[in-house]
């Protein structure tokens, strides 16, 4: 099939090379003409695990394309993903201005019928707006079909080419057939394609979301109760997951989520069901709970040290998770705003995300080249991401390195008695201090 993607972020670029992956010809549009010039160089403006390749393979194939001209690759393809940003607005809601413009453009573009699918995350009743605004500018023949994505940054390629599940609100079957077509490829393994109404698809994706981060926010709350009453946060979660009913994921407790996605989309959440006289009262406290949560490092070194003027912090991470550059509200943007303004001296580290860091934090933070050495001289580490390369690290080389061996780490990823056998004093998240 013939196939658009408008907007070559993290989930057009994926989709894209995984739609060409599987034997499509995709052109990926984006208005970011340096963007497009980086691609077309065989260059990567962002790191997700194994895209690299498969964007190299799919170019080389010629299956993939890049451009920044948008009326050519709507003319040329039978099926137009919008797949733009949808930041949040002031009042919290989504800015849903990119996705309209897209759909405007796409259909001042049309040479025939064309199947115009929202992947990007937007609020119920967008998918009529983008047909009215479609309708609007032609007289072509087109349907709007919400496909909404559940791919995770740290693992966009896998999740793409193997989904839970597919979404798709479709309201006349023969953009149904053809989306169903189109994830043929990724559902064969028995992953459903469910359809629905637009509604439905547009709402799961934020249900979603708002479901994931809860977890994350109660877990959070039981590991602050949990220093308070003496209990074990790893203990608990263990004890808990082993019900079925809930399950094992997303319950590590930490300094709080982060990204482009939690914070905007339970936000977007709250809007919506206001803007329909709900208040989703859940949500305002997991917005909250989070907000708290991404200080609590700050607070245990506040508390360690008295004051942080003066003192050296090293830390482990940037990004606000593993495997990916982005840092778009991570944790770490909160806790070093805190400790510069505490008068503290940060050294930073992260495998992938400096570049971005840099160009966010510029000279207010000093940049290591290795985790080691982001060590040197300092009075303590925090940890902020859990980079698999963080996990058995040399605690004696590391000891030596530090004017004073205390960790602060945001998440659990050392065991306490360990680190006081290893000459540490100790904090996490949820557990007692060692
Ligand atoms: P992103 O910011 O990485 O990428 C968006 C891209 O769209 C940018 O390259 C931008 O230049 C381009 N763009 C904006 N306006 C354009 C226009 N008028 N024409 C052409 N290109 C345009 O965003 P993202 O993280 O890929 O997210 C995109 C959407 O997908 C959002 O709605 C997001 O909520 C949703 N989503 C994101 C994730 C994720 O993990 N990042 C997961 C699922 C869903």
């Amino acid at each position: 099939m013939k196939i658009a993607v408008v907007g070559t972020g993290y989930v057009g670029l994926v989709a894209g090379a995984c739609l060409a992956e599987s034997g499509n010809d995709v052109v990926c549009v984006d208005k970011d003409e340096a963007k497009v010039r980086t691609l077309r160089r065989g260059r990567m403006p962002i790191y997700e695990p194994g895209l690299e390749e498969l964007v190299r393979r799919n170019r080389h194939e010629r299956r993939l394309t890049f451009t920044a001209t948008l009326p050519k690759a709507v003319r040329e393809s039978a099926i137009v993903f919008i797949a733009v940003g949808t930041p949040q607005d002031e009042d919290g809601s989504a800015d849903l201005q990119h996705v309209l413009a897209v759909a405007r453009d796409i259909a001042k573009a049309m040479n025939g019928y064309k199947v115009v699918v929202t992947k990007s995350t937007v609020p119920v009743g967008t998918s009529e707006r983008v047909r009215e605004v479609i309708r609007r500018e032609t007289t072509h023949p087109f349907s709007v079909v919400s496909n909404p994505e559940f791919l995770k940054q740290g693992a966009a390629v896998e999740d793409f080419m193997k989904p839970d599940r597919v979404v798709v609100g479709a309201e006349d079957p023969r953009a149904e057939e053809l989306m169903r077509e189109l994830y043929a490829p990724f559902t064969r393994t028995g992953a459903p394609v469910m359809v629905m109404d637009c509604a439905s698809a547009e709402l799961s994706k934020y249900a979603a979301n708002a479901m994931l981060a809860t977890r994350i926010s109660f877990m959070n709350e039981v590991a602050n109760l949990c220093e308070l009453v003496g209990a074990d946060v790893d203990h608990v979660r263990q004890a808990i997951a082993a019900d079925r009913r809930i399950g094992p994921s997303f319950l590590f407790a930490g300094i709080g989520y982060g990204g482009s996605c939690f914070p905007k989309d339970v936000q977007a959440l709250v809007h919506f069901a206001a803007a329909k006289s709900y208040e989703f009262r859940i949500l305002r406290a997991v917005e909250s709970v989070n907000a708290q949560q991404k200080l609590r490092l700050l607070a245990k070194m506040r508390a360690h040290f008295g004051s942080l003027k003066g003192k050296t912090v090293a830390l482990w991470g940037l990004a606000f998770k593993p495997r990916t550059d982005d840092m778009r509200e991570a944790p770490s943007l909160a806790l070093i705003d805190g400790l510069l303004a505490g008068g503290a001296r940060v050294q930073a580290y992260d495998p992938e995300a400096i570049r971005v860091a840099k160009g966010l934090l510029g000279s207010r933070v000093t940049f290591a080249a290795g985790n080691y050495e982001a060590l040197r001289g300092a009075d303590c580490l925090a940890i902020v991401t859990e980079w698999n390369e963080f996990r058995r690290p040399d605690f004696a080389r590391m000891r030596k390195l530090m004017r004073t061996p205390v960790v602060f780490d945001g998440r659990n990823i050392y065991n306490p008695q360990q680190m006081q056998q290893n000459g540490f004093t100790y904090y996490s998240i949820g557990r007692a201090a060692s």
